[in-house]
């Protein structure tokens, strides 16, 4: 009996002896770097791609943002930037608006004065808070080609909630690459409506958009973005009465703004991953 016992014993000690240990199970995380990085602004690929470069279509590329300038609007085209905590510290705000010391020097100069008691604001397209890193990454968000005819109450309501968003979702863990620009020709500021402002040397455009694509932090940007990324588009119109309702009643999708653009926005991202999230409006409000 005993022999019995201790004959079972040794073979349930054996037994244990023989299983594994068991581990914690340890999640490991994909190969992805928590630090946020100062990425290129034009990763997702240029609006405007394949067309050739000229008065219309006069590409700058600055460490801060990449800007497609239009000579004959006095405005951009479009402005791509890549915004991370890597971009963010504590540089005032520059506020002195400056001619684009990039653009060709024989092209019709846009200074401040140009906007001084037209009605209409000096809007950013890349905004100052999102480059604040230094006083001189926020000096080039003032250089006047990143500048629009914005209706007021367009810039400083709706559009800059819209700007604060992006910020906050940086704050919640994630990098974000926004491309905006002005399209169209006709808005209205605080004296009325107009197609021009400074004698027609500068477009007041009718209609205001943003593309923001949403990433977890992490590295390898563009290989990351599938069918399931955030991508978040408005058209806001340039009139006080936009202002009158939340961004989110602008949403719509890529595809309304590539035609309305005539551009091709992502187009680094695969084809079947661009005709899914271009296709999409964001359900997601915060
Ligand atoms: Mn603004
Ligand atoms: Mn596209």
């Amino acid at each position: 009996m005993k022999k019995t016992i201790l004959f079972f014993l040794s073979i349930s000690l054996f037994i244990n002896g023989c299983r594994r240990p068991v581990l914690p199970q340890v999640q490991v995380p994909p190969t992805v770097s928590t630090e946020p990085t100062r990425d290129d602004n034009l990763a997702l690929g240029n609006p405007m791609a394949g067309r050739p470069e000229g008065p219309d279509n006069f590409l700058i590329r600055r460490t801060t943002y990449a800007l497609s300038y239009n000579r004959q609007r006095g405005i951009a085209n479009w402005v791509s930037w890549h915004l991370s905590q890597a971009w963010k510290g504590s540089a005032q705000r520059a506020n002195e608006f400056r001619p684009d010391p990039l653009l060709p020097a024989d092209w019709p100069i846009i200074r401040t004065s140009d906007y001084t008691n037209t009605g209409f604001d000096r809007g950013h397209l890349c905004p100052s808070d999102d480059r604040d890193g230094s006083a001189s990454d926020n000096a080039t968000t003032f250089f006047l080609s990143n500048i629009v005819p914005q209706s007021p109450r367009h810039n400083r309501e709706v559009w800059r909630l819209l700007e604060e968003f992006e910020r906050k979702l940086i704050d919640g863990g994630n990098e974000v690459y926004i491309i905006a620009g002005p399209t169209g020709t006709g808005g209205a500021g605080q004296n009325g409506a107009a197609n021009t402002i400074a004698n027609g040397k500068i477009t007041v455009p009718a209609l205001l958009w943003k593309i923001i694509v949403v990433l977890p932090v992490g590295t390898d940007d563009l290989n990351r973005i599938n069918s399931n990324t955030r991508v978040i588009a408005v058209g806001i119109p340039n009139e006080p009465s936009a202002a009158d309702k939340p961004w989110q009643a602008y949403l719509t999708s890529v595809d309304a703004l590539e035609k309305r653009t005539g551009y091709d926005f992502l187009s680094n991202v695969p084809a079947d991953i661009q005709r899914i999230i271009e296709a999409r409006i964001d359900g997601r409000n915060s």
